[in-house]
């Protein structure tokens, strides 16, 4: 996970560790690579430019030239600034309704059906709670089944009803269900497309409107980059949502969404997906993230 990146960032601040004396002129062309490094990562310019100019501040504030380690003192620097930029102490769900809904949006291929039974075995497992899954894309009835498969595998109930057509109708009725049989939480899966459009966006902006989840995550691949972070603007515009997922961080080498998405929506990250198997789901914590990426 995001071995380029660190690898870069560990040569940029290798070489200021090596130097006997530190100097303003040294300091820059570090973070002058850090930034570099951040680039390639594919975040955005302008975060890594505000990125190492916050850096730069705190070095000169805190007197990085004449401390008696500058180079460890330049790498933690860095590394709570990384932490920040990723979003600072980790965030839960919220699981307060009687049951808590949760609906999932994102592109398609996003990894949302494989999530939603990763993130309805973690309930079941580490939070003793009751799920039900819920099939709302209408239009592949293959992605229908996929969620049988992904709720089979979990030993988790899927509420479907194929041939309907209207989502919010299955949502509610599906609500309505978890009620009656005890389930506690509904996550819902929808109907994702290959890029945003206007359709996608208001089929989930009326099913949200209409249940009012007590949690709406948007689902992203993390190994897309800067188009994720674009397409977080896009679903966030639209639907406010409450923290994203970034899938797929086993094969991401780079790393730019995980860090700038945050800067970008606003919005926490609140899983990483790492494999396709249905354990393969972690809390995402902001400081473990940076301490793995500086090493
Ligand atoms: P959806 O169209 O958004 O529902 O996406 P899917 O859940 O069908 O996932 C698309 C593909 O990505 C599938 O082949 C999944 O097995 C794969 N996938 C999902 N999450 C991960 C992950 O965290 N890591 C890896 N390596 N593959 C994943």
């Amino acid at each position: 996970m995001f071995e380029s990146l660190s690898d870069k960032l560990d040569n940029a601040l290798h070489v200021l560790k090596g130097h006997g004396q530190i100097t303003e002129v040294n300091v820059a062309e570090t973070l002058k690579e850090v930034r570099r490094a951040l680039v390639d990562a594919d975040v955005n310019y302008k975060i890594a430019k505000e990125f190492t100019s916050k850096v730069k501040e705190k070095a000169l504030g805190q007197d990085v030239l004449t401390a008696l380690k500058p180079g460890q003192m330049m790498v933690k620097l860095v590394k709570d600034e990384l932490t920040t930029l990723m979003g600072g102490d980790a965030e839960g769900i919220n699981l307060s309704g009687n049951p808590s809904v949760i609906l999932m949006s994102g592109l398609q291929g996003s990894g949302k059906t494989t999530f939603s039974g990763k993130l309805a075995n973690y309930l079941k497992t580490k939070k003793s709670k009751n799920p039900l899954l819920v099939a709302c894309d209408v239009y592949r009835p293959a992605a229908i089944n996929q969620l049988h498969v992904v709720g089979d595998q979990v030993g988790v109930e899927v509420f479907s009803d194929e041939g309907n057509q209207d989502p919010v109708a299955i949502s509610k009725a599906a609500i309505a269900h978890a009620k009656a049989n005890g389930h506690n939480v509904v996550i819902i899966d929808t109907a994702g497309r290959l890029a945003v459009d206007e359709a996608m966006m208001t089929e989930i902006a009326n099913i949200h409107s209409a249940i009012q989840p007590q949690e709406t995550l948007f689902v992203v691949d993390s190994m897309t980059g800067q188009d994720a972070v674009n397409t977080a603007k896009a679903f966030n515009d639209r639907l406010n949502f409450d923290g994203v997922i970034l899938t797929k961080l086993d094969g991401d080498t780079r790393g730019g969404a995980a860090i700038s998405i945050k800067s970008v929506v606003n919005k926490p990250i609140k899983f990483i997906g790492t494999g396709e198997k249905m354990d393969a789901i972690d809390v995402f914590y902001p400081s473990r993230m940076a301490d793995r990426i500086l090493g």
